[in-house]
């Protein structure tokens, strides 16, 4: 998910290397290293933090012309220097970098231990370098040992090979993660990202999945996995250097809404075992009992994680039939909370280090409760100290206002309630099934309503310049309009509620104006009649309706302004869709009003004050 960078050419290797890595700061991570190649060896430096400890460490390293270097946002194993990369083989004749997810490294680990390999690290990424040792002392040619080893391989990848034993060649190959080659003069690049490479040259080569680069000085050359050349034409990189690094998004933020489909995907990978209709997940492999014995769970948040754990309460009581309290980290820790015998306390936090969530996990363990983690950075505080836990794998995100972390956090929700639910039998295994399939469809669903961005940019065109918004939803969607006007608020500076629809009535509907904009998270589940009801009741004051919804019937039709068209899914899937267009309405609203998108004024994206 981090940085790559690899250099082979007649320059201080070292110097762009960890040049290279400083222009793939912005991505995020959690530690860095390089090998290089001098005096006929390997020669491997990290460090957990940031890249300028890693420069102190290696400045006055000048000889090696060759090398390969690593940003690592950690996934298997924390972050610290054994499990930093590259990696070597047994021998340290070959270094790897490695980006993305090795999904069967676990049963690889197992063979090669067997075969007399000894590992140093926790990560995934190391099994790359047994194997292709193991497949090298058959081959002595590193290109087909890489090859044969990623035949071996699940997951995603994208890698870069050095070997002490062909010294002039570095061998790069990817798998569902980016990397592209930079041409230069008598030298060549290799990076995940073209921020790396710009200062150098920008003719490029892009790598696609299943291809491997054979790099030397003078010549690149690439091949499939079966070992069949590819000819592919250079391109001329006119991007700036911001550009680049916000994918050609104008902000962060834009990009992270746009990586949805593949952090679900990372969510989910390896996890869904479809033929039984359950998931698994490693962190929580040791606990699945008291998981699903559990007489009650307790959820722990703050902000947008807390819309997330509301969403979590739905799914599991409708699916699990197991009570779910979600209580503010913060106002949990201060109220002397009862936890009963039997209860499991799950806290849930996207840097793993938001301190009140922290200080509400110590509070539930020093009541006797064994407590869970739902985290998104490795190695975090709160992944360290709690007993057992889920990584939701969203990839470092860098603006502030959560977005691919709320959906992700959703996804890893559903994990969870499919294998309790499986588990405690309160919903059979052709259910299980039915929800397993939805699961692997949503990508491909969010992706659609990406490809709606300009009819709801036409939205927040027209109400960009309103003072209040309501955001309403009943059910499962009643914690996306909380996260909707949450949104709104943190971004735009819009004062925003969320409110249950039917809840209105009691209260805010005396807001209600032409000038007011309601927003409606209404799918067509089993609340869709009762919330036409609710819209008819905003119309009849003259507020203006702006629905998101599955459903294309006449009667919303009619009383509607707008209404944004989401893909139909099951109901308990239903949040981690209608939430998108209202990330893309805050966005774009925001952006109109000329706010600073990624980093809006008095907010921090991790939160460690009280
Ligand atoms: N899965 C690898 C690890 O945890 C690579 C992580 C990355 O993409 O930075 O070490």
């Amino acid at each position: 998910m981090c940085g790559i960078v690899g250099y082979i050419g007649n320059r201080n290797a070292c110097e762009v290397l960890v040049e290279g890595l400083k222009r793939l700061e912005y991505r995020g991570y959690d530690s860095a290293g390089v090998a290089l190649f001098a005096d006929s060896h390997i020669d491997v430096i990290k460090t957990p933090g940031k890249v300028s400890r890693l420069e102190s460490m290696t400045s006055g390293v000048q000889a090696a012309r060759i090398g390969i270097g690593h940003t690592r946002w950690a996934t298997h194993g924390e972050p610290n220097t054994v499990n930093a990369h590259p990696h070597t083989d047994c021998t340290g004749n070959f270094a790897i970098i490695h980006n993305g997810i090795i999904e069967n490294y676990s049963s690889l680990k197992t063979k090669l231990t067997l075969l007399g390999h000894s590992f140093r690290s926790q990560t995934d990424t190391e099994v790359l370098a047994h194997l292709i040792e193991e497949f090298y002392s058959k081959t002595r040619s590193t290109e087909m040992a890489v090859r044969l080893a990623l035949k071996e391989v699940n997951g995603t990848f994208g890698i870069v090979v050095m070997s002490s034993s062909e010294p002039d060649v570095l061998i790069a190959a990817r798998r569902g993660s980016p990397l592209l080659i930079g041409l230069g003069d008598s030298e060549n690049l290799i990076a995940s990202d073209a921020s790396a490479l710009i200062s150098h040259t920008r003719n490029v080569l892009y790598l696609h999945d299943n291809e491997i680069a054979i790099i030397t000085r003078d010549n690149v050359s690439l091949k499939n996995l079966d070992d069949e050349a590819i000819e592919r034409e250079a391109e001329h990189l006119t991007f700036d250097l911001e550009q680049i690094e916000k994918g050609g998004f104008d902000h962060f933020m834009l990009k992270e809404i746009n990586e949805q489909p593949e952090t679900i995907k990372n969510a989910l990978r390896g996890r869904l075992i479809d033929a039984d209709g359950i998931s698994k997940m490693g962190g929580l492999r040791d606990v699945e009992d008291k998981i699903t014995n559990a007489r009650r769970f307790v959820i722990l948040a703050c902000g947008t994680s807390w819309h997330a754990a509301l969403v979590g309460k739905y799914i599991l009581e409708q699916c699990a039939n197991i009570p779910v309290e979600v209580d503010y980290a913060s106002e949990f820790r201060y109220r002397n909370p009862v936890l009963m015998d039997g209860d499991v306390v799950w806290v849930m936090s996207q840097s793993g280090e938001t301190l009140d969530t922290l200080a509400a996990l110590r509070e539930a363990k020093v009541k006797g409760a064994p407590v869970y983690g739902i985290v998104n950075v490795v190695g975090s505080t709160i992944a360290r100290e709690t007993d057992a836990g889920v990584y939701i794998h969203a990839g470092p995100e860098i603006g502030v206002a959560s977005t691919k972390a709320f959906t992700s956090q959703l996804a890893v929700l559903n994990l969870i309630n499919l294998l309790v639910s499986r588990r405690r039998r309160t919903i059979s295994a052709e259910q299980g099934r039915a929800i397993v399939e939805e699961m692997e469809r949503l990508p491909e669903k969010i992706e659609q309503i990406l490809g709606q961005r300009d009819e709801i940019e036409a939205i927040a065109e027209e109400f960009k310049d309103s003072r209040n918004f309501l955001y309403l939803g009943r059910g499962v969607n009643f914690p996306v309009a909380l996260e909707g006007a949450l949104k709104l608020k943190e971004i735009s500076y819009i004062h925003a509620e969320g409110y249950p629809a039917a809840e209105m009535k009691h209260g805010p509907i005396a807001l209600i104006d032409e000038n007011m904009p309601a927003v409606f998270v209404a799918p067509g589940d089993s609340t869709y009649d009762k919330i036409l009801s609710n819209i008819q009741e905003v119309r009849a004051r003259k507020g203006n309706v702006i629905v998101i919804s599955n459903e294309a019937d006449g009667r919303l039709k009619d009383l509607a302004k707008y209404i944004v068209q989401i893909p139909k899914t099951i109901d308990i899937l239903s949040p981690i869709l209608s939430v998108i267009p209202l990330q893309l309405l805050s966005y774009y609203i925001a952006v109109k009003r000329g706010c600073n998108v990624d980093q809006p004024r008095n907010l921090a994206k991790s939160v460690t004050v009280e």
